[in-house]
């Protein structure tokens, strides 16, 4: 098992990366929770694939839950998702003392993380991420949102999880565009923190030859982002460098209407409109854009 503490003051939590580690999620939850009541969000795909597995470890650890799937899908972070979130939790009666987990993938870690930021003023949650999306990027940091009508991610809050339990597993079963978007961020950290990353990447050559280093690939990229989230938490200064290619990515995807492009075809793209522009302002040479443009295209990524 590998093993990250992201480092903030008030909140430190741990990251744990295993393969085949979801059947041990209740007892690793317990480490870090003291209580016995949970509720259990995630969509529809997740719940279908791997719910049984889920549901057998916090059975076996003794926990009491329920369970609540939504649709999968963007349109999940919505506010009357929201809403059925919370009311759902009312009526079973929950307290500020009972969890949650979220089990999915950003999707679900952001709206079931804004349920935990501000269900009775904030519950404790852990985060089961399932996307390799979710297991570089959006699980990690603390971030949560949902979207409105005039824009994604308007209404949210910094809410820490008090646990990550990634399993490199879940992804046999990614859907290859899924695959590739997650690439597009850990290209991402690659460009912005890790030569050697960079050159790992290079040298895979794409996806055939990552597969069997996703468990490193991923604890290389959570060791990054927990670095910078915990130098700023709330993205202030150092947390805007992991926004590398986010601006025109997310403007794709708004001009795309969120259909067009997934959100790391939107990063690739959007890295490589950085690069092009760095380039036409004398920043770096042509050799960056060229090299970043060839590690996206050998993942199957928009260029
Ligand atoms: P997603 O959650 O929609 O998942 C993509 C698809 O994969 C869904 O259909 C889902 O059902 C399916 N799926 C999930 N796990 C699977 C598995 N193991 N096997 C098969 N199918 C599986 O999308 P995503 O790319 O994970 O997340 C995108 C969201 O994350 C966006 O809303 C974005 O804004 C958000 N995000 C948040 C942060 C943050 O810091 N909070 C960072 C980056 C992105
Ligand atoms: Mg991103």
């Amino acid at each position: 098992m590998r093993k990250l503490t992201v480092q903030l003051p008030k909140n430190p939590y741990e990251i744990l990366i295993d393969k085949g580690i979801l059947p041990k999620a209740g007892k690793l939850i317990g480490r870090v929770y003291e209580g016995k009541r949970a509720a259990v969000i995630t969509d529809e795909n997740v719940w279908n694939l791997y719910g049984q597995r889920l549901q057998e470890s916090l059975d076996a650890a003794g926990m009491e839950y329920r369970t609540i799937v939504l649709p999968a899908g963007e349109a999940t972070k919505q506010l009357g998702v929201f809403e059925y979130i919370c009311e759902t939790m009312a009526e079973s009666g929950f307290l500020r003392s009972d969890l949650i987990i979220a089990f999915g993938g950003g999707v679900i870690g952001d709206v079931a993380g804004f349920a935990a930021a501000t269900y009775m003023r904030g519950l404790p949650y852990v985060q089961i991420p399932t996307t390799l999306l979710a297991q570089v990027d959006s699980a990690v940091g603390g971030k949560t949102a949902i979207n409105l009508k005039h824009g994604k991610n308007l209404l949210g809050a910094f809410w820490q999880p008090r646990l990550v339990i990634t399993d490199p597993e879940l992804l046999l079963t990614l859907p290859e565009r899924e695959f590739a978007g997650g690439m597009a961020e850990v290209i991402k950290y690659a460009a912005i923190a890790s030569p050697a990353l960079f050159k790992r990447l290079e040298k895979y050559g794409g996806k055939s030859g990552a597969a069997s280093h996703m468990e490193a690939i991923i604890h290389t990229c959570c060791s990054i982002k927990a670095n910078i989230v915990a130098q700023d938490e709330l993205d202030t200064g150092a947390r805007m460098l992991l926004n590398f290619g986010h601006t025109f990515g997310h403007a794709l995807e708004k001009s795309g209407n969120y259909e067009k492009y997934i959100h790391g075809e939107g990063v690739s793209l959007g890295m490589v409109m950085a690069a092009k522009l760095g380039e036409a302002m004398g920043f770096h040479d042509a050799e960056i854009a060229v090299r970043l443009i060839n590690l996206l295209q050998s993942y199957a990524l928009p260029v």
